[in-house]
């Protein structure tokens, strides 16, 4: 009862969205109903400035830039968790609705007997993890996939398929094509990942209207070779210099947890920010361990330890600074963080999610789930037309368009969920 009698009406702004009388709780020390003096009126003595800073400079940035050092993201990266979460928010505010997370749904149209050695993965036919290789889906059930979906609120529809690159599959690539353009069709982004892709290939996608192309390059230069030895970082990146000059989106970012160091999660960030396009989207993983995989094994053993989420705010965080008009995807790994933690990543920059029955081979938050916790904080699914694959598509579309034939084609463009 004693602490009702320190509750007052306040009457809240009309900017706040809410115009109606409320009670908001006083400290014990003030006095009901005082007239509030000069003194406590003051604003509180402004914070010492520091202007000039990397990260002053990364907080007040107008647009994104690709000539970031190592050195300069590191010191971003390093600054007090609690003012590169701010600063990041601030950021995100300016470029991003923080209300809007895009839901992106993945599906893997080939699973398993992949050639390659990545020590995370449980697709590599290499480790014995009990998954079972299959061959590719068929273009109607993806189809299928991609409608429920989007019937459930995703805007984007990705496809995975374990190969390690598309040398001498003309039909698999054929059939991919076709699922692009059935995914396109329904209004949804369409994003693959099928392994590394030559010129020819990225622009086959291209012309079947493919939207982003998913090719991690996982951690920093330096610390690849301990997590894969069959292809190179060059040749990733080979793979995501054929992407950006087909005028694909790149979709590329990292996985969290391979025994790596702090100054690895900056060499990831300062691989993408210095591409000659910031990616259109940077997924963040945070592995999950699956018995069987070297990594896996580690970590079960207590050789490797797992990521902290410290670490994965931090890097989020640092991320939508160096990349401010990036996607940050808050990717595999999500389910097994509480959902105030993931309220944190979203408050911090991260914009999309993937949410269905299953990411890849691993656990996914479902549809119910993610649409129950958008609903208690407020947040809701991001619109094709808002990503920046949406826009251009828009602009692109506008600039061919005769004049006085907008308003009749306007009404046959499809519509995301
Ligand atoms: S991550 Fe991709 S390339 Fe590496 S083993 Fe798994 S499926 Fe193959």
């Amino acid at each position: 009862m004693a602490h009702r009698a320190l509750l007052r009406p306040v009457r809240l702004a009309p900017s706040s969205g809410f115009g109606r009388t409320c009670r908001i709780a006083r400290p014990f020390s003030t006095v009901i109903d005082a007239p509030i003096s000069a003194a406590a009126q003051q604003v509180p003595p402004a914070a010492p400035s520091n202007a000039g800073s990397v990260f002053s400079d990364a907080v007040n940035a107008t647009g994104p830039r690709t000539n970031w050092t190592k050195e300069q993201i590191a010191e971003v990266y390093n600054t007090s968790l609690i003012e590169l979460t701010h600063g990041a928010s601030t950021v995100h505010r300016r470029f991003h609705d923080p209300a809007a997370i895009q839901m992106c749904t993945l599906m893997n149209i080939k699973t398993g007997g992949c050639s390659e050695d990545c020590s995370y993965c449980a697709q590599s036919s290499r480790y014995n993890t009990g998954l079972k290789a299959s061959k590719m889906v068929d273009v109607e059930s993806v189809l299928e996939a991609a409608r429920v979906a989007k019937a459930n609120g995703s805007s984007r529809f990705c496809m995975g398929a374990a190969w390690r690159d598309m040398r001498g599959r003309k039909t698999n690539l054929k059939n991919v094509t076709a699922m692009v353009k059935g995914v396109r069709a329904l209004g949804m982004e369409a994003c693959v990942t099928l392994g590394m892709i030559d010129a020819e290939q990225a622009k086959e996608l291209k012309n079947a209207g493919l939207t982003a192309y998913n090719h991690n390059v996982d951690t920093s230069r330096e610390h690849y070779p301990s997590v894969i030895t069959t292809r190179s970082y060059d040749e990733r990146l080979a793979t995501i210099n054929n992407v950006q000059n087909a005028g694909i989106h790149v979709c590329t970012g990292g996985i969290l947890g391979l025994g790596e160091k702090p100054q690895d999660h900056v060499g990831l960030i300062y691989t993408v920010a210095t591409l000659p396009a910031h990616p259109e989207s940077f997924p963040v993983n945070a592995l999950v361990p699956i018995k069987g995989t070297p990594l896996g094994d580690r970590i079960s053993k207590g050789e490797t330890k797992t990521i902290a989420f410290d670490a994965i705010l931090r890097t989020i965080a640092t991320a939508r600074l160096v990349l401010p008009t990036t996607i940050i995807r808050l990717a595999a790994g999500r389910h097994t963080m509480r959902e105030e933690k993931q309220m944190m990543c979203f408050m911090a920059g991260a914009n999309a999610v993937f949410t269905g029955e299953k990411m890849l081979t691993t656990a996914c938050n479902g549809w119910e789930e993610d649409k129950a916790m958008f609903e208690r904080w407020g947040l809701r699914p991001m619109e094709v037309e808002e990503t920046m694959g949406g826009k251009e598509e828009l602009a692109e579309k506008a600039a061919v368009q005769p004049a006085g034939a907008e308003a009749q084609s306007s009404s046959t463009q499809p519509t995301t969920a």
